[in-house]
């Protein structure tokens, strides 16, 4: 093909998950949702516009009728609010105020609605009351609803994809990406997103190619347009011409083909060249994990989030359903260990039907153990269920965003009254589990020697320890460059965590994604760290990694990297020491 006809373009975004895949396009965000315009009318345009808003408003009222007529009686928190949602349809605030709008301000019905719908959200989140806040979701969700019938836009599930695409979203939620089924799906794309969030890790662990972080993937791509995912750069390549289709195609296979020669590889020892042993753990965020874990050569589970069923089910779980899941989890890896860690939701992993606040900034918000701690019925009913599971298994508790000392204390004061309840109830438990805190905040990495006092364990949150020291949205494709696990300040906040961690002889491990990625093994070999807890599918890289270093030249160069000053000084010089043995490179040297 003539290099004038071409019409291939490529976008550099994020590189989420490792792989490369080929196929056609499908858009299923809520599409022209996020693009409303804004555009006068005339005086003669009015009752026209006004018609259009009230039609659009009447169809997507009779979409909810039908929802709610098809939903099970038993969910009845459900019909709860989709009846609430019902009656914000033609509320006067929404609906008259909008209608009002259109024809004061001569401007068309989608930003009339959006004008009128932003001043009733700031006009919530301003009242103390709880139960009034939480009308901003619901505000939210039923705009949505009348602008997607405004603007044509049709509701596209990812469970109801019935053929083999490529998604391209403007974003993904952790629990949409959960949704995925791995037969239709063969990767995706994203505008929004940023290394190591929590999207990225649930697409690692399903191992399908993704780029994130693209900008403008949604309005440069139009549904069935080829696309070439490449995840291990962090490009996306949009009608690519037949030489790049080719090029592609190969290094498919190569990537494939290296791939499946780990995994045969993956369940040899972890094992240093000069005999040191690693454990290598998985994080899981679902219980059907477990097998997946397990073929890739994990001994335990060091990191269960448990906050996707709590997504999933859209309200708050019981004990006994806890209980059963967290039970069933223990039973399938006994006797090995599995570290349950407590609800961390908010920051990214937020649902409209738990969340009642509107937090400006809702990472450095009310947060995993900052939100058990004020929800301490939640939180006593989780303890009590892992407790419960703890008679079956070998489990640890671990908790998440510890920032001082006086949040374990108070957490510890929690843990009591669950055992307190527990006995009452007469219910069998073990209250002889190691508590762990999880150092993700900078503060707790400072005070780490402090924590040891009262903790088990530690283990590092190198996710949330970036995000945090680099002051990064680790969801912020704009600051993504910062995102650096290798930045001096962030070494230096593990090693005092490893230092501190050693001096008080606890036991201490790394659940960070940082984990997992090959470059950064000799470091964390060489600051002693021998626990190391990933996404499963990075687990046969990494051993690999660790069967081809000598842990004592590790140690020995920790005292030449503590000296460099830069990201890109430390990552040279590793490169350079470690070339030889560094895996597969992809296009622009990531694997
Ligand atoms: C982390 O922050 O490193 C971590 C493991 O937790 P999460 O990714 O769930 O925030
Ligand atoms: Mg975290």
């Amino acid at each position: 093909m003539s290099e004038l006809m071409s019409k291939q373009i490529s976008i550099r975004g994020i590189s989420g998950s490792p792989g490369i895949c080929i196929g056609k396009a499908y858009i299923v965000d809520r599409e022209g949702v996020n693009l409303i315009k804004r555009y006068p009318i005339s005086d003669a345009q009015i009752p026209i516009e006004i018609d259009r808003f009230k039609q659009s408003v009447s169809k997507a009222k009779n979409d909810y009728a039908k929802i709610i007529k098809s939903i099970d009686k038993a969910i009845e928190g459900n019909i709860d609010i989709l009846e609430t949602h019902l009656v914000l349809f033609k509320d006067k605030m929404l609906y008259g105020k909008t209608l009002d709008t259109i024809a004061t301000d001569k401007i068309n019905a989608e930003w009339a609605l959006r004008k009128v719908s932003r001043r009733a959200k700031a006009m919530f989140a301003q009242i103390d009351d709880p139960y009034l806040k939480a009308r901003v979701n619901d505000i939210d969700q039923v705009t949505d609803k009348i602008m997607s019938s405004l603007v044509g836009a049709q509701d596209k599930k990812i469970s109801d994809i019935n053929k083999r695409v490529i998604i391209v979203a403007h974003d993904l939620s952790p629990a949409d990406t959960s949704q995925i089924q791995l037969e239709m799906i063969k990767g995706f794309v994203t505008d929004k997103g940023g290394k190591d969030s929590h999207t990225s890790i649930v697409a690692k662990s399903l191992k399908i190619p993704s780029v994130l972080g693209l900008g403008k993937a949604t309005v440069n791509v139009k549904n069935d347009d080829i696309l070439i995912v490449d995840g291990s750069s962090g490009l996306l390549i949009i009608n690519p011409d037949e030489d790049t289709i080719i090029d592609y195609v190969e290094r498919q296979i190569r990537f494939e083909a290296y791939r499946a020669g780990l995994e045969r590889e993956a369940h040899l020892p972890a094992i240093t060249k000069d005999g040191v042993a690693l454990k290598l753990m998985a994080n899981i965020e679902l219980v059907e994990e477990i097998v997946a874990a397990k073929d890739y050569g994990a001994t335990d589970i060091g990191l269960f989030r448990t906050e996707f069923l709590y997504l999933d089910l859209k309200r708050f779980p019981t004990e006994d359903e806890l209980f059963s899941k967290y039970r069933e989890l223990v039973e399938l890896m006994a006797p090995h260990s599995v570290t349950i860690r407590t609800l961390d939701i908010n920051g990214d992993k937020v649902n409209p039907y738990l969340s009642v606040i509107e937090e400006a900034n809702p990472s450095l918000g009310l947060r995993a153990v900052r939100f058990c701690l004020e929800n301490e019925n939640v939180f006593i009913t989780q303890l009590k269920a892992i407790l419960r599971a703890a008679v079956v298994g070998n489990i640890k508790l671990l908790i998440p965003m510890i920032s001082c000392v006086e949040e374990i204390i108070q957490v510890k004061q929690v843990i009591r009254k669950a055992i307190f309840e527990l006995e009452r109830e007469k219910k069998k438990f073990n209250r002889d589990i190691p508590l762990g805190a999880m150092i993700e905040v900078p503060s707790a990495a400072i005070v780490a020697e402090y924590l040891a006092e009262h903790v088990d364990f530690f283990s590092i949150g190198t996710n949330d320890l970036i995000q945090y020291s680099m002051a990064i949205d680790r969801r912020n494709r704009q600051v993504a460059h910062l995102y650096q696990a290798l930045n001096p300040a962030v070494l230096r906040l593990i090693k005092m965590t490893c230092d501190a961690a050693k001096k008080k002889g606890i036991d201490i491990v790394m659940c960070g994604e940082m984990a997992g990625d090959p470059i950064n093994i000799p470091v964390l070999i060489g600051m002693g760290l021998t626990n190391l807890s990933m996404n499963s599918a990075s687990i046969p890289v990494i051993k690999n990694m660790i069967r081809n270093i000598d842990s004592q030249k590790a140690r020995d160069s920790m005292g030449k990297i503590m000296t460099l000053n830069t990201v890109k000084e430390i990552t040279d010089y590793l490169l350079n020491e470690y070339k030889d043995i560094l895996p597969f490179q992809g296009a622009d040297g990531t694997i």
